[in-house]
């Protein structure tokens, strides 16, 4: 069991402190700004100065800590955790005792430091028997509920089939195998990341708005959460191929350059987050000119997704065993019952609890498992559970191109960083420099001329001159064509499947009927880099019943029961 500790001040000491009591900890700290913290261990993961949630795994994730970064009153409501002690640290208002009290498990300890007489009487009155803790001015106090508490929630079975060895089944695979979980990973190739994970090369970097909307809070949490996540797997470039060599993101024109301008000036980022560069210093950084300057992305870069999926899944160890090469086709629900008189026959016994199984051609059984999680990309929908999911498959052509052209038919940029606008060029690597990549609404699995085109059409658009212009009529046609799996809001689902045929009214997500045991990562459009590792660990909080990475409203927007919701909203 992990200890669950809320500190509404977050004090590095403080933490550090619980962290040597050993065993397994969650720590949620709550900071109105990322605090600067000494200790080196912590200075590598240490996000940088940007509101939101962002969750640091040390320990080998024997220890989490959760920093909350914003006001305390917002980000209360946010959290989503059995919490087992709180600290309360400086001035806390009284109104914050009945947010504590929704949080505490029966029992939960409190410290207050100093806490004015309003805060006690509010903390009485929400269930925390107080007293004032022997020769300091300090109060401590212990929640006894008198109402019913929620059960406990069981301890999951760490059994799990996950069908999909892309960037979201290879992330899970590797976060359920740390946390102690048999994975069976299910893959119709004989390698992983054959499908849309089988770029050259992606680029990953945030989203920004002006606004700070959801896509934007979102894409913040999950660019950190990966920047850490692969540190911790070894650092891009040396765990796996990429580099964190930023990406330049040009304005399109100079009305957006205003924009890009003012987005910076307002949330008044870290320049290592997001810097505006003017014309000037934009073109220094590429060596052409170009018109209207654009965002720098420092920790930005690009990366071989094929390479990571190879290093997550190494690093699940002996938990994983792979079966590939073999197409899942069925899911069949087992129920308690059947499955217990059926162990029984077998082997003696057997409890009476769910499972599922998955069965590819011919019906034949391939595994069998209590949690199945359905990261199949595009090709989800083609298992019955999953068919109703407004999901659609988007397909992308990106040019390879090779350097040394001779001067004359035309050659690639050799850039230092990625630049993008409409479309991307990422730095050579192995001789190779990408451009991409086209948006188109078909199926065509085949290389074309026209999206080539297209292309190295925008390629010229970015990087002005001769060179790149001619690439347009010598490149040979090569490259590859994917197919991105994308939802209508173009958000990820992540978490438990929607059971469409049994959905009655529904009000609230939380009315949203599930098929028990069947997860699904699905959706990551054009961002599979960045959403990967934190949509696992969502999962893996899901199944394990502990607090989310992400806030309540974050969590929510990536709910696969979204869209059923708003279908029966719209017809209620
Ligand atoms: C042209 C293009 C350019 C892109 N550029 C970028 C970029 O710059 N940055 C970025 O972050 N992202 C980019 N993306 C998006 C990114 O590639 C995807 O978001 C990501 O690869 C999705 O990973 P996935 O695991 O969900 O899907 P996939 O990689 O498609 O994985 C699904 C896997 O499931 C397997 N599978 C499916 N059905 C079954 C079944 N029934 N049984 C067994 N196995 C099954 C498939 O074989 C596949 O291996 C791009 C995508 C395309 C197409």
């Amino acid at each position: 069991m992990r200890r669950v500790v809320l500190d509404t001040g977050f004090g590095v000491e403080r933490f550090m402190a619980e962290r040597a009591r050993g065993g397994r900890l969650h720590y949620l700290g709550i900071a109105a700004r990322v605090p600067a913290v000494d200790d080196p261990e912590l200075r590598a993961l240490w996000p940088l100065d940007v509101p939101g949630f962002h969750r640091i795994l040390l320990d080998d994730g024997r220890v989490v800590l959760d920093l909350l970064v914003g006001a305390l009153d917002a980000v209360l409501p946010q959290i989503d955790a059995r919490v087992d002690a709180f600290h309360i640290a400086g001035t806390a208002p009284a109104t914050l005792a009945r947010a504590l009290a929704k949080l505490a498990v029966q029992g939960a300890t409190l410290r207050a430091q100093t806490p004015d007489e309003a805060l006690v009487w509010a903390l009485t009155a929400a269930g925390f028997v107080c007293k004032t803790v022997n020769g300091t001015p300090d109060v401590g106090a212990v929640y006894q509920s008198r109402k019913p508490q929620p059960a406990v929630p069981p301890q999951p079975e760490r059994r799990a089939i996950v069908i999909g060895a892309g960037l979201a089944g290879s992330a899970a695979a590797q976060r359920l195998c740390a946390n102690g979980w048999q994975v069976t990973l299910i893959e119709r190739h004989a390698q992983p990341a054959q499908e849309a994970s089988g770029n050259l090369a992606g680029i990953f970097m945030p989203l920004l708005s002006k606004d700070d909307n959801i896509p934007t809070r979102l894409s913040r949490a999950a660019y950190l959460f990966a920047l850490r996540e692969w540190r911790r797997l070894g650092g891009v470039g040396t765990a796996f191929d990429g580099a964190d060599c930023g990406v330049l993101q040009l304005a399109r024109d100079g009305g957006h350059a205003k924009v890009q301008r003012d987005v910076v000036a307002a949330w008044d980022y870290p320049p290592e987050y997001v810097r505006w560069l003017d014309a000037a210093a934009a073109a220094a950084r590429i060596g052409v000119p170009t018109p209207h300057g654009g965002w720098l992305f420092e920790q930005g870069g690009w990366a071989r997704p094929s390479s990571l999926c190879e290093a997550m899944l190494a690093a699940c160890g002996d938990r994983l065993r792979r079966v590939f090469a073999t197409e899942a086709l069925v899911l069949q629900r087992v129920d308690g019952a059947a499955q217990a008189a059926g162990d029984a026959q077998t082997c003696g016994g057997g409890q009476a609890r769910g499972e599922w199984r998955v069965l590819g051609g011919d019906g034949v059984l391939i595994a069998q498992a209590p949690t199945v999680v359905l990261a199949s990309g595009a090709s989800a929908v083609r298992i019955e559970q999953a068919a109703e999911l407004p999901l659609s498959a988007l397909r992308g052509q990106v040019t390879h191109l090779a350097v040394g052209g001779d001067g004359v038919s035309g050659a690639p940029p050799q850039l230092p960083l990625v630049v993008c606008r409409e479309a991307y060029v990422t730095p050579p690597f192995n001789g190779i420099v990408c451009a991409g990549a086209t948006y188109d609404n078909d199926d065509d699995p085949a290389l074309r001329a026209a999206s080539q085109l297209e292309n190295l059409t925008r390629l010229a658009e970015i990087i002005p001159g001769d060179e790149v212009a001619a690439l347009a009529a010598t490149a040979p046609l090569a490259g590859r064509v994917g197919f991105r799996c994308a939802a209508p809001d173009r958000l990820p689902l992540a978490g438990a499947l929607p059971d469409y045929p049994s959905a009655g009214r529904l009000e609230r997500l939380r009315d949203v009927p599930r098929h028990p045991g069947l997860h699904c990562l699905l959706g990551y459009a054009s961002r599979g880099l960045i959403w990967a590792p934190l949509m696992a660990e969502l999962l893996v909080s899901q199944l394990e019943n502990t607090p989310p990475p992400l806030e309540t409203a974050l969590v929510d927007a990536l709910d696969p029961g979204r869209f059923l919701l708003k279908q029966r909203r719209r017809v209620q």
